[in-house]
């Protein structure tokens, strides 16, 4: 089981733990996340592997699904911030040669250190704020190449982003391949660990050396057809290629088409020895992740912490990137974690939240969007679905999970009591997307059939016409005596409540906070409270 899994939670003494996997500890870069609750469930500990391992990200998650209280004892977790080890684990960098633990230790005292960033994302900053100063103590390198080595304490990350194009003779050996692509690097004092992947031409999709090297080293073996290589522009055509696979460039173009880049940092080599290969290297702008991103679109319900369901307060502390509206973020802010990347927009950007949700979960990240309420009831979930389909999303990548949360309805409907309690309807009065008839005929058909009826975005400064008419409408079909409930910013600090009736609704303070709900005509007040009566006491209940 050690060397299966990526994590062990154990509820046991932490001093059994120790016992037990003492003989079975190797290394931080190889053991499994190890977690230990206590019987009561009081405390979770994160024992080994805490940085590199998952141990610590595992700990919170645990602790916040417990009630638990999570015990974080590494360096840098005690200060609350990321360590220098994780940095480029969404991005799917790789980590190059340095002394890690060294390095970590200087980072977590907070002494100056250097950063040096070639390639890759820079979306790290947002997370990590290293302290610098004139003598650094030690060199964070993000690149692509081998730094060259000095005296100074240094670590090295590798963002993939080396699409290193192949051709080669039929039945080229995989050891031949090898020893290629590591001259060439090594002569162009690039790093085989930023490699994304092999480009090929397509009739080579079933050569065997270069299937067996994507294997053992777990690279993507990307194949273009003749003619899409055949459209690229390269330094070194060959007639003679040519000739023979209908395209004067294999290694070169595919490697930028890979890459999709119109230039390359290596330009064609070939190497001889049993078989012969080409290798040409072009550099991406983005880095390849290797993960398949997730969107998460999450409910994040009227107002307060613990009206979010356990599931959805999971899947927002376990993303990398957190998206929203400022005021939900903040609403959320207990839930994050210091290493996640929060993008907070402002409320009028729907559109652009959603894109930018896609375009990371596209890249591998795994994605949280957030809305109040209900995500899929007038909020983010629809848009971002809609988005993905109109872009031709395949169903399955980026996968999508949807956490509903407590919508407007339900919260105003339990601060006031049981008025939900027959059949009911959900209007929005905003015209904004919806042509106003639809919105009139759904008021009419809603009033005349005694929908207990809840009406969302009922009024704006500037929207004030919709919400008359809508009275009026009720008012036609319904006894003037009919309860309202009018419930602003349910959940939240400045939560107000009125009850009142539906001839004095249009009388009544509304904004773009509140949610009005109309009783039907059994709906009755009771000290204070709204009561819809089911039945159970018998039929013509109504007073
Ligand atoms: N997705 C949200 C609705 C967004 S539409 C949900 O499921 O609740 C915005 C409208 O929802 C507001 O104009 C208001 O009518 C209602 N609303 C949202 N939060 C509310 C709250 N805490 N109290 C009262 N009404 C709320």
């Amino acid at each position: 089981m050690w060397d299966t899994q990526e994590a062990i939670v154990f509820c046991l003494a932490a001093g059994a733990v120790v016992r037990l996997i003492a003989p079975l500890l190797q290394h931080k870069s190889t053991d499994p996340a190890v977690v230990v609750v206590d019987e009561a469930g009081k405390f979770v500990v994160s024992l080994c592997s805490g940085h590199t391992g998952g141990a610590d990200k595992l700990t919170l998650l645990v602790a916040q699904l417990l009630g638990a209280t999570p015990v974080l004892t590494g360096a840098s977790s005690s200060l609350g911030l990321p360590a220098v080890d994780i940095l480029g684990v969404p991005f799917g960098w790789q980590k190059g040669v340095g002394d890690w633990t060294k390095v970590s230790a200087i980072v977590a005292r907070q002494d100056a250190v250097e950063v040096i960033q070639e390639s890759g994302s820079t979306l790290w900053q947002q997370v990590f704020k290293f302290a610098t100063s004139a003598s650094p103590q030690a060199k964070v390198w993000i690149t692509h190449r081998t730094p060259r080595g000095d005296d100074t304490l240094q670590v090295c990350w590798h963002p993939r982003v080396l699409w290193v194009g192949i051709g080669c003779e039929r039945g080229t050996p995989k050891e031949t391949i090898t020893q290629a692509i590591t001259q060439v690097c090594l002569a162009n004092n690039l790093a085989e660990n930023a490699i994304a992947g092999i480009a090929t031409i397509d009739i080579k999709a079933d050569e065997v050396g270069l299937i067996e090297l994507c294997q053992e080293r777990n690279l993507p073996l990307r194949t273009f057809t003749a003619k899409v290589l055949n459209s690229i522009s390269v330094p070194n055509p060959s007639p003679v290629v040519a000739a023979e696979v209908g395209t004067p460039s294999v290694a070169e173009a595919a490697a930028m088409s890979a890459a999709q880049v119109d230039s390359l940092v290596v330009t064609k080599q070939i190497y001889k020895s049993q078989g012969a290969v080409t290798v040409a290297i072009a550099q991406a702008e983005r880095e390849y992740t290797n993960r398949n991103g997730k969107l998460f679109l999450v409910g994040t319900g009227p107002g307060k912490l613990d009206q979010i369901t356990p599931a959805a307060q999971n899947a927002i502390s376990s993303a990398d990137v957190v998206i929203g509206y400022e005021l939900y973020i903040d609403l959320i802010k207990p839930l994050l974690q210091p290493q996640q990347i929060i993008e907070a927009l402002p409320i009028t950007q729907e559109r652009q939240r959603a894109e930018r949700a896609i375009e990371l979960a596209n890249w591998g990240l795994t994605v949280a969007v957030v809305s109040s309420g209900d995500s899929g009831i007038y909020g983010m979930a629809g848009l971002v679905m809609e988005q993905l389909q109109a872009t031709g999303w395949d169903g399955k990548t980026p996968s999508i999970q949807v956490f509903p949360g407590i919508t407007a309805l339900q919260a105003a409907a339990a601060r006031v009591g049981t008025p939900l309690m027959h059949d009911f309807c959900a209007i929005s009065l905003s015209d904004l997307l919806t042509p106003w008839e639809a919105i009139e005929k759904r008021l009419t058909a809603a009033a005349q059939a005694d929908f207990i009826t809840a009406l969302y975005n009922p009024k704006s400064q500037t929207r004030t016409q919709q919400f008359a008419t809508a009275c009026a409408i009720f008012l036609k079909y319904r006894n003037p005596n009919t309860p309202v409930a009018i419930v602003r910013s349910a959940y939240r600090d400045n939560e107000q409540i009125i009850l009142t009736t539906l001839d004095k609704l249009l009388d009544t303070p509304v904004d773009m906070l509140t949610t009005v709900l109309i009783g039907n005509q059994s709906t009755r007040t009771h000290h204070n409270w709204m009561i819809t009566p089911r039945g159970y006491l018998g039929f013509g209940d109504s007073d």
